[in-house]
């Protein structure tokens, strides 16, 4: 971690296409502080409560009630929704009216987390949400934003507070905005608002593992601007100071590894693999490197791209006897793990690895799935970076299942890195959680941003025929519990 005086004296700008993601209980602060960072550096401010509470006003206008999920999803699908920048709050349109006052009131506080609860209304909201992220330049604050929304986030940033200071904030503004109300019931309501929010299935407010978690309780809003502003410097920070010389590296790193990797990296050519997103020079020794698996020709395809320092593929058990793949295993120092019960020997392993400035490669989906899709994520990612402390690098991989010499157009070779993921919210998260739930969190954190880099290939090289056509085989074969049996 930076000091606080080597981030002072970084650059007072971040970069016009950060991405800014901060969530936290009702009356953290959020609003006030996201307009602020917004407006200090040139970015744009999304306030994705509004678009909740908007929904909820038109609800109770159409007297639909908050309960009637599809009537919600209804009444959003056919509305135009419009947020712009004004103070002290966002100017909400919905289908032309201003209602920007309507949205906040008691009533509206005590409903809004119920219609904010039904699965298919968050869908398309999150789908809104995205859209307004997706040039980059923002700010966006709410409950699911680092987790859910905007999973590939530079900074994510979690206000947290002691209920009374969150009620003595939300009395004040009621206040200064002419409303007297008894401190008690915002207490109450704050309280009532947190749990729903906490509890839903979809979307619940959560602190992502990678979130920088502020405790803003004993802050004045001048303190926690500051603070805030401050953490959304670190992660660019941190990056800037990776100093990595790519071919210095390279030639550092042991003959056969380089041997190994020219093999495959000659291979992946010939394949007609695409690297997307290469990390460039700015990935630090000691990554866990995070993929999906559809083949095993995945990790050597991985690795022929990687080309920096050793990654070592934790595996099974079972792989490390009998055939030549295993041979090659051994040689290239994988880590054998049993994947029945915790396994000490390959989490020391593992670390010493990472002491060592070597990578782990490993698959947080623990088996191999079809392509388009994935998860469940299993618990050996969480315990391993829980183990390890180290940053995780997800990777994305596309198109090993039908792979061909010159590149199979009908099943396009991608391998697309994500950012580094540092956990910055592991202690925060392990003061207040056992380690099944911080495993459990951070397992769903790299499924959202497999998910999310997916989404982007999606996006560059639409889905093809034939990769239609493997999910909906698949889809059939899990169904009956099969997904890689062969065709009978
Ligand atoms: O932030 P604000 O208090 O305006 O949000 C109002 C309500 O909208 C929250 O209590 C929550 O139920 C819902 N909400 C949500 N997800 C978000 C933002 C808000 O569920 N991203």
């Amino acid at each position: 971690m930076p000091t606080r005086t080597e981030l002072e004296a970084a650059t007072e700008a971040v970069a016009g296409d950060h991405v800014i993601a901060i969530d936290g209980p009702a009356g953290s602060g959020k609003s006030t502080t996201a307009r602020a960072i917004a407006r200090r550096y040139g970015l744009t401010y999304v306030d994705t409560g509004a678009m909740y509470r908007a929904l909820t006003l038109a609800a109770r206008k159409a007297d639909v009630a908050p309960e009637d999920a599809g009537s919600l999803v209804q009444l959003l699908a056919d509305a135009r929704l419009r947020l712009e920048p004004a103070d002290p709050d966002t100017r909400v349109i919905w289908n032309g009216h201003d209602v920007s006052q309507a949205i906040r009131t008691p009533e509206i506080d005590a409903t809004v987390s119920t219609v904010a609860a039904h699965r298919p209304v968050r869908r398309r909201m999150v789908e809104r949400q995205r859209e307004l992220a997706r040039r980059g330049g923002v700010v966006m604050e709410g409950r699911d934003i680092g987790s859910v929304v905007l999973s590939l986030a530079t900074t994510k940033i979690y206000l947290d507070g002691s209920l009374e200071a969150r009620a003595e904030r939300r009395w004040r503004q009621e206040r200064e905005r002419g409303r007297t109300i008894d401190r008690a019931d915002v207490i109450r309501d704050l309280e009532a608002r947190d749990r729903r929010d906490q509890e839903r299935e979809e979307g619940p407010l959560v602190i992502s593992p990678d979130a920088l978690v502020l405790d803003t309780s004993p802050w004045s809003l001048e303190r926690q601007l500051d603070e805030v502003a401050l953490a959304c410097r670190i992660n660019p920070w941190l990056d800037a100071r990776v100093d990595w010389d790519e071919r210095a590296a390279w030639r550092a790193m042991p003959g056969k590894y380089r041997l190994v990797y020219n093999v495959f990296a000659f291979v992946a050519q010939m394949v007609g693999q695409r690297v997307v997103g290469r990390p460039a020079a700015t990935v630090p020794p000691g990554v866990i490197l995070a993929s999906n698996h559809i083949s095993w020709f995945d990790p050597p395809l991985v690795g022929g791209s990687f080309r920096r320092s050793p990654v070592r593929t934790i595996a099974k058990q079972e792989l490390f006897s009998g055939t030549l793949a295993t041979a090659l295993f051994r040689w290239m120092d994988a880590i054998p793990i049993n994947r029945r019960g915790y396994d000490a020997d390959a989490f020391d392993a593992a670390r010493e690895a990472l002491r060592q400035g070597d990578n782990l490669f490993m698959f947080p989906e623990g088996t191999r799935r079809p392509p388009g899709l994935l998860g469940p994520v299993k618990g050996g990612l969480g315990i391993l970076a829980q183990e390890t402390r180290a940053p995780i690098l997800p990777v994305f991989v596309r198109g090993t299942c039908a792979l061909s010499f010159g590149g199979n157009p009908e099943s396009p070779h991608e391998v697309r890195y994500g950012p580094i993921v540092r956990l910055h919210g592991l202690d925060a998260l392990q003061a207040r959680f056992d380690r099944k739930v911080v495993t459990k969190r951070i397992g769903d954190m790299a499924l959202a941003i497999l998910e999310e880099l997916q989404a982007r290939s999606y996006a560059d090289r639409p889905l093809t025929d034939l990769e239609r056509a493997v999910q909906v085989e698949a889809r059939r074969r899990i169904r009956s519990k099969r997904p890689f049996a062969r065709q009978d």
